[in-house]
């Protein structure tokens, strides 16, 4: 019978009850922060004072970048997309130096699905002490990799769907592995792209999915299967997050980026 139907002798009136009950409920929800505007950690600090890049200087900037750079590539080393997988999660929150540290002693010893199991987290973690949030890391690789053999033939998938269903893997990973392991278009973006895409007006967004939509619909096709490579190469090393480099960057007159940083301009 229902609780609220029956009535017992002492209960409160009606009214109160309603009232009673309206306050029960509101206290077993679990208490909610104040409400803040919707941000994310890579949020774009910039976008007041970047200009919208036109077609033509979208354009003009992948020339550049593909003349520099005409087959650019990830920083991370492998030899395999399973060695890529791993490497891509071992890089989050690190760099890719570090990673290809830690990789360079661990993949002679276990490069693949089998011998990742076989090793177990507790025989993989002193390969990645060295990198951040290896515990947690090390679950993934192992739980990822036994996952690759019992659904997937110890292969890598080539499928997002497949990709992201596996521990430790994301959009971003899956991304990354569709795009350098199997040649796709795809946009991995992470914080450099994020930022020079909103810095310079290239493909603003608020989010990583609305720079990565933007960049999939801006981007000449041409360029679509490198241009993550050259994108995170340009944050990393001209477009950087304090301070980029403007005097010396090779898109400096067509990006819409307002507060260029001065100096002797090189390009
Ligand atoms: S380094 Fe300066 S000029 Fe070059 S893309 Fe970044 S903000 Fe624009």
């Amino acid at each position: 019978m229902s609780r609220i139907a029956k009535k017992t002798p002492g209960k409160p009136p009606k009214k109160a009850a309603a009232k009673q009950a309206a306050t029960k409920k509101t206290a077993a929800v679990k208490p909610t922060k104040k409400p803040t505007k919707k941000t994310t950690k890579t949020s774009p600090k910039n976008k007041t004072i970047a200009s919208r890049m036109s077609t033509d200087a979208i354009r003009i900037a992948f020339e550049r970048w593909r003349e520099l750079n005409p087959h650019p590539t990830t920083e991370l080393v492998y030899s395999t997309p399973f060695e890529l997988l791993v490497a891509v999660v071992l890089s989050a929150q690190a760099t890719d130096v570090g990673v290809n540290k830690a990789t360079r002693k661990l993949f002679p010893v276990a490069n693949t699905p089998q011998a990742i199991a076989k090793l177990g987290v507790e025989g993989l973690k002193p390969y990645i002490a060295t990198i951040g949030l290896f515990n947690a890391k090390a679950a993934n690789v192992v739980a990822l990799s036994e996952r690759l053999l019992a659904e997937h033939d110890g292969e890598v998938p080539r499928d997002r769907a497949a990709l992201e269903a596996l521990p430790g893997v994301g959009r971003k990973t899956a991304n990354v592995v569709l795009n350098t392991a199997f040649g796709e278009p795809t946009m991995a973006v992470d914080t450099h792209i994020f930022r020079v895409a909103n810095r310079t007006g290239l493909a603003p967004g608020k989010d990583v999915r609305a720079v990565e939509e933007a960049l999939l619909r801006r981007v000449p096709s041409e360029f679509l299967q490198d241009a993550h490579h050259w994108l995170i190469l340009h944050g990393r090393y001209t477009c950087k997050a304090r301070k980029p480099e403007c005097w010396r960057c090779p898109i400096r007159d067509v990006c819409g980026f307002k507060d260029k940083t001065p100096g002797d301009e090189t390009y």
